[in-house]
C-alpha cells in the first residue's frame, strides 16, 4: 500500500561510502533547462543501473554500482536479473557503510519473492538488511521528501513491470494578485486569503521495460520534462515482432507512438549490446534527432561490449533473449 503523500522536510544529503566508485562504469547525462542530473549504465540483458543524485533515488540495479549505494529511495522496474539482480549487494554494501536504511519500492507482485530471498540472503550473511519494502501498483505515489513523489506508472512487459515519474508540487501566485508587493501578499496571506494555488510538474518519467503503448496509460511518459524510454532494438534486422515478443519497444514503435510527441529530453535506453555504440546512436539520431534535435540525449555506454554477434540476425545463445523469452 502506497504511504500517504506529502511528508514534510527537505530531502537529507546524501550520505557516503566507503566503497571504491573506481572501476563502476557510467555515463552522466545533463539534460538542459533541468535542475537534476541522470547517471548510470544501461546495456539490454546485461545491466540497467541509473540514479539521480538530486532526489537521491535511484531506478534498478542490475549489477551493485558504487554511486548508486548513496541513494536512499530505489525504484525497481521489475525483477528480472538484469535490473533486480543487484539488489541484495547493494544492501549489503550500504550496511556495510553505516548507511540509514534503504527504501525500495517495487511492483506489489514481486515483494513475496523478493522478501524470500532476501530473508535467503540474510541467513547466509547472518545479518539483516536495513531495507524497508514497499509494494506499488500503477497511480501509488510515495514521497521523496522537498515536496516531491515517486509515482508508479503501468508497464506492460513478460513479467509484473512499472515505470515511473517523479513530480515536484509547486504554489503559483494567483494571476490576480501578480503585481502585489512581497508585505501586502503576506499580509492577505495572515488575513486568511488563498495567495498561491499548486500545481504538480513532471520533472522526470521512465518507462521501465514495456511495449511502447505504456505511454496510452501513462502521460507522464510524454508530459514530463525529461522522459527515459527504453529502445531495445533499433532496426529492420531485428525487427519490431522481436522486440514484442519480448514485450520490449522496437525505434519503429516510436513512430506511431504519443511518446514521439514529448515535449522534454527524451532519454532512449536499454539499448540491445547487437549493435555497437556509433551504431546505436546513428540509427537514435536518424530516427530521434529531427523530432527531438538538442533535446535528444541517448543513454549509451562509453565502450563496445565484446559481443560475439554483434548484427546477427539469426538466432544465438548470446544475443536472442527477446526470442528465447529469457528475462531481460
Ligand atoms: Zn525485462
Amino acid at each position: 500500500m502506497a504511504e500517504p503523500e506529502g511528508e514534510a522536510g527537505a530531502t537529507p544529503p546524501e550520505a557516503t561510502t566507503n566503497y571504491p566508485e573506481a572501476g563502476t562504469p557510467k555515463v552522466r547525462l545533463q539534460p538542459p533547462g533541468v535542475a537534476f542530473s541522470i547517471e548510470g549504465w544501461s546495456v539490454a540483458g546485461i545491466e540497467t543501473w541509473l540514479r539521480i543524485p538530486e532526489f537521491s533515488l535511484a531506478i534498478d540495479v542490475g549489477r551493485v554500482a558504487a554511486p548508486a549505494l548513496a541513494s536512499r529511495h530505489m525504484a525497481l522496474t521489475h525483477g528480472h536479473l538484469d535490473h533486480a539482480g543487484g539488489l541484495p549487494a547493494w544492501l549489503g554494501l550500504r550496511r556495510m557503510s553505516a548507511m540509514p536504511p534503504a527504501r525500495v519500492y517495487l511492483p506489489a507482485e514481486m515483494v513475496a519473492e523478493l522478501s524470500t530471498i532476501l530473508a535467503a540472503w540474510e541467513r547466509l550473511q547472518g545479518v539483516a538488511f536495513e531495507v524497508e519494502l514497499f509494494p506499488a501498483r500503477p497511480g501509488d505515489r510515495f514521497s521523496l521528501g522537498s515536496g516531491r513523489s515517486l509515482v508508479a506508472l503501468p508497464a506492460h512487459h513478460r513479467v509484473p513491470a512499472l515505470g515511473w515519474a517523479v513530480v515536484e508540487r509547486r504554489a503559483k501566485l494567483l494571476p490576480e494578485l501578480l503585481g502585489k508587493s512581497g508585505p501586502e501578499i503576506r499580509a492577505l496571506r495572515t488575513a486568511g486569503h488563498v495567495v498561491a494555488r499548486h500545481e504538480e510538474v513532471t520533472l522526470l518519467a521512465i518507462s521501465g521495460d514495456t511495449l511502447a503503448s505504456a505511454v496510452d496509460e501513462a502521460p507522464a511518459l510524454r508530459d514530463a520534462q525529461v522522459v527515459l524510454h527504453e529502445v531495445t532494438l533499433l532496426d529492420e534486422r531485428h525487427p519490431p515482432g522481436l522486440a514484442h515478443a519480448g514485450y520490449h519497444t522496437h525505434l519503429h514503435d516510436l513512430r506511431q507512438s504519443e511518446v514521439a510527441a514529448a515535449a522534454g529530453c527524451f532519454v532512449p535506453y536499454h539499448i540491445s549490446q547487437r549493435y555497437s555504440v556509433a551504431e546505436s546512436r546513428a540509427l537514435l539520431e536518424a530516427e530521434l534527432a529531427p523530432r527531438f534535435g538538442e533535446r535528444l540525449l541517448p543513454l549509451l555506454p562509453t565502450h563496445d561490449l565484446p559481443s560475439r554477434r554483434r548484427g546477427a540476425t539469426k538466432r544465438s545463445a548470446a544475443t536472442s533473449c527477446c526470442e528465447r523469452r529469457d528475462g531481460c
